[in-house]
């Protein structure tokens, strides 16, 4: 599924539908908190592929070979296995926060404690304009959160939390 991002200019209602399309054909990006809160459920091994991008170490979710789906995507149920501790970047999914404009018709900043972000919304997930309101705040808030935590994402502290090294607070 191919992100089709919309300036979000407002608070907007948003309800997952389930229907899984973002969970498929894409890097699921992770972070070292990503990776310690699910590691309390499952292995690492069996979750974590490490990939570079630009010379820098990333970290992201293995996938299926058959559908290119994320192996915590159940396609029976259409649900996320692991949906109370999934990852930042699935939290923040349909939104999308970003430190500098796209060049999207209509953008405009967002200040959110001191920072100058744009917000964006999926306009091809079904669950947009419906079920609850979700604020600007929180998605600029989760954005923040996810940039803190993959910026200080690097292959030492991933090999830290392997050997059980790593005593950061979750
Ligand atoms: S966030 Fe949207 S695209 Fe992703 S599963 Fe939910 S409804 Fe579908
Ligand atoms: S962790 Fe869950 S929400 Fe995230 S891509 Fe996988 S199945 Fe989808």
């Amino acid at each position: 599924m191919r992100f089709k991002p919309k300036p979000l200019k407002d608070d907007i209602a948003f309800e997952c539908k389930f229907c899984l399309d973002c969970c498929r054909g894409r890097f699921i990006y992770l972070t070292l908190y990503d990776i310690k809160r699910i590691a309390k459920h499952h292995d690492p091994q069996d979750f974590v592929v490490l990939t570079t991008e630009n010379e820098q170490i990333r970290f992201i979710l293995a996938y299926r070979e058959w559908d290119l789906g994320c192996i915590f995507h159940d396609p029976e149920s259409g649900k996320c296995k692991i949906h109370d501790y999934n990852p930042l970047i699935c939290q923040i999914y349909p939104f999308m926060v970003s430190h500098k404009p796209l060049g999207i018709e209509g953008e405009e900043s967002f200040e959110y404690k001191g920072q100058k972000l744009w917000l964006y919304y999926d306009e091809s997930c079904p669950g947009i304009g419906k079920g609850k309101t979700i604020t600007r705040e929180e998605i600029a808030e989760l954005g923040l959160k996810f940039k803190e935590e993959f910026d200080k994402s690097n292959l030492e502290g991933f090999v830290d939390l392997i050997n059980g090294e790593s005593n950061a607070e979750i």
